[in-house]
């Protein structure tokens, strides 16, 4: 064969529902040289990845790590370890990502019970307590920042009606955690799964978790054995704990990606760091309104890091996103699901979440409206952004 050439990827500015940009720091500490995984430099890695995971899940909780693989590996994670077979689970579905968890949960045995929602719909406490009362649960499971629909959905109120049903809460902070408040020890969460993709802006490689002494007690309390043997928290956790026993080869160099991601965040701080995703959003809300585009989730809860929008009639979905790709190296996401080919979802992800993207990719998407021929002011999206900006 002719030996394909090096990777040498295009320039991208990754304004998707993730992966996102990548900080060229997180780049150049995933490039160190790999140590082995019970080297003592690894090992002070490990531990410090779990004190900053502590800090940006705002927890105490001991069994907090990095799972090895992307996002889903932690959902899998956070049903596979508190679900045993027969049990009831109560998934809360309005996007692809609850349709996903009770997949994961019916694989892992569960009787599963799903309360539905349209696709950029929340769920209220009320809804929630309601089939608790009736069905109750041993779990229920709910996405905090549904990547599909852009919908921002609160969990505190939630996290009270769950225990008071007394069911553990977990909840999907895939796209939230790094973006807005996740306050795991204050809102009560007992499970709790990340990626790194997302708003922690390193490459899918991890899914950080976390679990309340609570959920740990029900884990301790297991019948059965953790239907996953790589994602058995009951032998991964000895060997992020004292015990260092081995139990799968620890990504090191993913790991060296998130302790150098994690240390962005702290250095920024986590109050600097959601205000700047929520100005962002601002910015390019003022200038998609300027342009005549509209969020398809209502005011209040729209996510500052996934903008869902509706695609202006007449426009064309395929064409404008290669454009954007193609001319401008600009990626956005497309509707999924029942709003495939209806939607647009700009991410505006951890360090993609910035003036520079937010004024380019406005101006970017002005030049291939009126490519196709729709009417658009002219410099209005820029100026728009610009006001909130000179504002803020
Ligand atoms: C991206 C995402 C996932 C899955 O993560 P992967 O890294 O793609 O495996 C799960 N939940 C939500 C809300 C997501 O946005």
């Amino acid at each position: 064969m002719t030996i394909p050439a090096p990777i040498c990827p295009p320039k991208r500015i990754l304004m998707g529902p993730g992966p996102s940009d990548i900080d060229p720091r997180v780049l150049a500490a995933m490039a160190a040289p790999t140590v082995g995984h019970l080297d003592p430099y690894f090992l002070q890695t490990m531990d410090e990845i779990r004190s900053m995971l502590r800090e940006v899940f705002q927890t105490s909780n001991d069994l907090t790590l990095s799972v090895s693989g992307t996002g889903s590996s932690g959902m899998e994670t956070c049903v596979v370890n508190l679900v045993e077979p027969g049990d009831k689970v109560v998934i809360c579905k309005n996007g692809v990502f609850g349709m996903r968890m009770a997949d994961v949960a019916e694989r892992a045995g569960a009787e599963v019970t799903t309360i539905e929602k349209g696709f950029s719909e929340i769920f209220s406490a009320d809804e929630v307590a309601e089939v608790v009362d009736r069905i109750k649960p041993k779990l229920v499971g709910i996405v905090h920042a549904e990547t599909s629909t852009g919908a921002w959905q609160p969990l505190e109120e939630i996290s009270k009606v769950v225990h008071d049903g007394g069911a553990l809460l977990l909840a999907d902070c895939v796209t939230s955690l790094g973006g807005v408040l996740v306050k795991v020890d204050e809102w009560g969460l007992d499970a709790v799964y990340s990626g790194t993709q997302k708003c922690l802006s390193c490459p899918p490689c991890l899914a950080p978790v976390t679990f309340s002494p609570r959920a740990v007690e029900v884990i301790n309390a297991r019948q059965t054995k953790v239907a996953s043997w790589y994602l058995d928290m009951t032998m991964v956790r000895n060997y992020w704990g004292e015990d260092r026993a081995y139990h799968h080869t620890a990504p090191i160099n993913s790991n060296y990606g998130l302790h150098e991601a994690l240390r962005l965040i702290l250095e920024e701080g986590l109050e600097n760091r959601f205000a700047r995703h929520m100005r962002n959003h601002k910015a390019l809300k003022a200038g998609l309104a300027a342009l005549g585009i509209q969020y398809s989730v209502p005011e209040g809860q729209q996510l500052p890091m996934l903008n869902s929008v509706l695609i202006p009639d007449g426009v064309d979905d395929a064409a404008t996103r290669k454009q954007l790709l193609t001319e401008f190296g600009i990626e956005i996401g497309a509707g999924l699901g029942p709003v495939k080919g209806k939607t647009w979802r700009i991410g505006l992800m951890g360090a993609a979440s910035c003036e520079q993207n937010v004024v380019y990719f406005l101006a970017a998407l002005e030049r291939c409206l009126s490519g196709q021929g729709i009417a658009v002011d002219a410099g209005a999206g820029v100026a728009a952004a610009n006001g909130v900006y000179s504002a803020s």
